[in-house]
C-alpha cells in the first residue's frame, strides 16, 4: 500500500503584479479542491474519479480558464477542450471543440468509458454528449464579462494569450503606461488552464486537463489540454497534467516525457520532470503537475509562477503561486 497524493493546477503563466485579490482567489479555490480531492482519497476513491471531480469542480468556478471562465476565441466565443487519462491500463478519452458542454471533462471520461473512440472533436463531440445525456448550456453561460475585457485588450495588443500582462499598445485609449485601460487593470489576470493528478490508495494513477484553450487564439485551433502525452498522461508509473503554451508543450510532448524517463531511465519523479522541463521545453512557456506510483508528488515551470496545490496521506497540505 502506498499514501495517496493529489496535486492540482490552475495554469502556468502568471504575471508577477497580479493583484493581490486574485491571488486570493485562486488559492482559495485551489485550496477547496484540493481538501475535495482530499477527503475523496480518504474515503478510498479511485484515481480516475477524484481527477474527473476536482477538475469538475474547477470548470465550473470562473476563476480559472476551464468550462465558465474559458479563454475566448478572436470571434467573442469559447471552444472547450480536455482530457482525462487512467494509468490503469492506460485508457484514455479526450474531447475538443466544445460549445455547450457544461463539463468537457466529464465528456472525456465518456469518451473513454462509452465510446470506442479516444478523442472526438467539434459537432462529432456535441452530438456525443447529447446522446450521453450530459448537461448543456447556451455558450453564453462561459462567457464572463472580464474575458470579453480581456479579448478586447488582446486584440488591441494583437496578441494571442496565455500568460503574463498584456502589452500595451502605443495607440491604446488609456496611453502607454496607464495603469488602466478599458476599466481593467493593466496587471492582466490571464484566464489559465486547469489539471489535476492523483495517486490513490492502491497505487493507481491518473490525469485530467481542462481548458478554454489561449485568449484570441483562432477558431478551431487545438491545444496541448486535449492530447494524450502532450498535456495529460498517465500509466503505472506516474500521473502528470500540463499548462502554459500548448504548440510548446506539444512539440516537447512533455506529459509523456516525464513518464519515460521513470520507465526507461528509472529515474524519481521530481528528477524527471526538472530534466523534462530544462531539456525539451522552450524557456518561459509552461509548467506540469505530477504523481509517482510510488505516493511521490511534484512541481516543475519554467514561468513565473503557477497556480498549484498538492496534498498527501502523511499530511502535507499547501498551495503555492511563485
Ligand atoms: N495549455 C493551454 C493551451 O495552450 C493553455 C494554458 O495552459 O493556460 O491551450
Amino acid at each position: 500500500m502506498v499514501g495517496w497524493a493529489i496535486a492540482v493546477h490552475g495554469g502556468a503563466g502568471v504575471d508577477p503584479s497580479l493583484p493581490a485579490e486574485r491571488q486570493e482567489a485562486a488559492r482559495r479555490v485551489l485550496s477547496r479542491c484540493l481538501a475535495l480531492g482530499a477527503s475523496a482519497l480518504r474515503a478510498g476513491r479511485a484515481a480516475v474519479d477524484v481527477v474527473e471531480m476536482v477538475v469538475r469542480d474547477l470548470e465550473t468556478d470562473p476563476v480559472f480558464n476551464s468550462g465558465r471562465g474559458s479563454a475566448l476565441t478572436r470571434d467573442g466565443t469559447v471552444e472547450m477542450e480536455a482530457s482525462i487519462m487512467d494509468g490503469r491500463g492506460r485508457r484514455c478519452g479526450a474531447v475538443s471543440g466544445l460549445t455547450t458542454v457544461k463539463n468537457p471533462v466529464s465528456l472525456a471520461r465518456l469518451v473513454m468509458d462509452r465510446s470506442p473512440h479516444s478523442y472526438l472533436a467539434f459537432d462529432g463531440a456535441e452530438e456525443f454528449a447529447r446522446q450521453q445525456g450530459v448537461e448543456v448550456v447556451d455558450n453564453s453561460y462561459f462567457v464572463t464579462d472580464e474575458n470579453v475585457g480581456m479579448l478586447k485588450l488582446a486584440k488591441e495588443a494583437n496578441s494571442i494569450l496565455y500568460d503574463y500582462r498584456v502589452p500595451i499598445p502605443e495607440t491604446c485609449s488609456a496611453g502607454a503606461g496607464a495603469l488602466q485601460m478599458n476599466g481593467l487593470p493593466i496587471s492582466i489576470y490571464a484566464p489559465e488552464t486547469v489539471g489535476c493528478a492523483v495517486v490513490d490508495a492502491n497505487g493507481h494513477c491518473a490525469a485530467a486537463t481542462s481548458t478554454g484553450g489561449l485568449m484570441n487564439k483562432m477558431r478551431g485551433r487545438i491545444g496541448d489540454s486535449p492530447v494524450i502525452g502532450a498535456g495529460t498522461y498517465a500509466c503505472g508509473a506516474c500521473a502528470v497534467s500540463c499548462t502554459g503554451e500548448g504548440e510548446a508543450i506539444i512539440r516537447s510532448t512533455l506529459a509523456r516525457e516525464v513518464a519515460a524517463l521513470m520507465e526507461y531511465k528509472g529515474m524519481q519523479l521530481q528528477d524527471a520532470v526538472d530534466w523534462a522541463i530544462k531539456e525539451r521545453l522552450d524557456e518561459g512557456k509552461a509548467g506540469l503537475i505530477a504523481v509517482s506510483g510510488d505516493g511521490e508528488v511534484a512541481f516543475g515551470f519554467n514561468t513565473v509562477g503557477m497556480f498549484r496545490g498538492r496534498a498527501t496521506e502523511q499530511g502535507l497540505m499547501e498551495v503555492a503561486i511563485w
